[in-house]
């Protein structure tokens, strides 16, 4: 669990109606929404508040709403219910400066049809069916990218997905302004962790910029002997600590050393009011070891982070991470490592050099320290963790050249077939779906990275929430996908994107 906390977000319940109704029709819209505002603000399903909008039914009070949501930095988006029926020229202007995320909520407050008792002016007050219609119809024509659902807003299911949206709409609203920092550039060579920041910045909200090391370092060398001494403490509370890095064991110094480059980070990320960071161990220049519990420890916190200097995988999981706030299982940075080509499964084995985030650990982390073997420095001290089975996603974001690209890819968390005593970094065993072979042919297709965001804290849809609202393409590899089906998409939304 992060210590993000987005429960004074906000998300408008907007109402639309018109004049023609008459003060008593309009008096008890007003009560109806009203009472699904309150019903949905006290629902565990959603994780923000609800905050209630007196009906809108002209076209200045709808321009005045959005003008204001827009300004509001606690406003997440809006959900716009028409709960009779309300003329949709009216929503033009407000709808064309709406910058934020927007759900249609196409529900109605009765549920069931008063078959002995319906009479006309049940049916002049319950006109969503067709009052929801004019109002997606200039939505569309206005090519206003929105959420649509559908459903009686007391259905837990119906709940849930306003939920699922208010996550995603949460994510987005946390990245627009925030401020990633780039420690040293990118692992030399990798084209994938390269990418167009002045792009993301227009298009994403959030932007990047490169920090040398030895303004790392120099906050670093700034951290306490008692900072350490307490930091110290902390691993020893909350990891199984291995005999050599124990006060009395050989490498104690190394976990002290590991506990400066984590208080140096901390005060660097929190000097700098950034929401994440990406490193490369091959810009170490005066840290003595490649961060590694560091890393593990600021991601739980909350923190971004691309190793190699992926800075697109750091702001994605840091909007995840907001997508995931206060739910169990966490969210990480991870690489799909190693397969099993075992007949009897094919199965894919994520991990990292020593990144992945302790938010998703299976128990109580081992603290442990072990040789790198690349990039020539001190052993780095890290957390060593399985991670619990169930369905899971890992969600990437590549820059295609011309465009962001999402990838998602459903798998299942799977137990290691047997214990893993000889591998010194956390790891996660899944099983791809529809199944690795189709999977990995269809991310390889897809150009997607081999780094990800991997969590079983959030569906797919909230991704696709995500995606519909950044107006980016999302490419989704879940149990339906076929290969020739993915090569259309690809092809199609190539033609697509080109064209818009
Ligand atoms: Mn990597």
């Amino acid at each position: 669990m992060t210590q993000i906390d987005i429960s004074n977000n906000e998300a408008w319940f907007v109402t639309g109606s018109q004049h023609l109704y008459g003060q008593e029709t309009l008096d008890q819209v007003a009560d109806h929404s009203r009472e699904i505002a309150e019903a949905l603000n006290g629902s565990d399903l959603i994780p923000v508040k609800i905050r209630f909008i007196p009906t809108l039914i002209t076209p200045e009070a709808i321009l005045n709403l959005c003008l204001e949501a827009n300004n509001n930095v606690h406003c997440i988006g809006i959900i716009a219910w028409m709960h009779t029926f309300s003329p949709a020229k009216m929503w033009i202007n407000g709808l064309k400066v709406l910058q934020k995320p927007m759900v249609h909520f196409h529900t109605q407050f009765n549920r069931d049809i008063p078959w002995s008792e319906i009479d006309m002016d049940f049916m002049n007050l319950n006109q969503s069916a067709h009052g929801g219609r004019e109002f997606g119809h200039i939505c569309s024509r206005m090519n206003i990218k929105r959420k649509v659902v559908v459903g009686h807003w007391k259905e837990e299911n119906v709940i849930k997905r306003i939920g699922t949206w208010s996550r995603a709409a949460s994510g987005w609203n946390d990245l627009q302004g925030a401020r990633f920092a780039r420690l040293g550039d990118n692992m030399r060579q990798v084209a994938v962790t390269e990418g167009d920041k002045v792009e993301a910045e227009m298009k994403l909200g959030f932007s990047v910029n490169g920090y040398g090391i030895g303004d790392l370092v120099e906050v670093v060398n700034e951290v306490t002997e008692k900072e350490i001494d307490q930091l110290v403490q902390v691993y020893m509370d909350c990891y199984e600590v291995v005999p050599e890095l124990q006060q009395t064991g050989n490498k104690y110094s190394s976990l002290r050393e590991a506990a400066r480059i984590e208080l140096g980070m901390r005060s660097f990320l929190e000097q700098g009011d950034f929401k994440g960071f990406t490193d490369t161990f091959e810009d170490l220049y005066g840290l003595s070891q490649l961060p590694g519990i560091a890393v593990q420890r600021l991601m739980a916190d909350g923190y971004g982070f691309g190793a190699e200097g992926d800075w697109k995988t750091s702001a994605l999981l840091r909007a995840m991470k907001v997508m995931t706030a206060g739910l169990e299982d966490g969210c990480s940075f991870m690489e799909d490592y190693t397969y099993h080509f075992h007949p009897d499964g094919h199965k894919v084995l994520g991990a990292h050099m020593l990144e992945i985030c302790e938010s998703i650990a299976s128990g109580k982390p081992s603290c442990e320290i072990h040789p790198l073997s690349i990039g020539g420095k001190a052993d780095p001290v890290r957390l060593v963790f399985d991670v619990d089975p169930g369905e899971a996603i890992n969600v990437s974001l590549v820059d295609t050249g011309s465009r962001f690209r999402l990838l998602l890819n459903e798998v299942v968390t799977v137990k290691p077939e047997q214990p893993l005593p000889k591998l010194p970094v956390a790891r996660v065993l899944w099983e791809p779906k529809p199944n690795l072979d189709i999977a990995a042919t269809a991310w390889i297709l897809a150009g997607g990275a081999h780094h990800t965001c991997y969590t079983k804290s959030l569906s797919t849809e909230c991704i696709e929430d995500f995606a519909e609202i950044a107006g980016i393409e999302l490419l989704k590899i879940d149990d339906q996908t076929s290969i020739g089906q993915i090569k259309n998409e690809i092809n199609w939304n190539q033609a697509y994107y080109q064209l818009k």
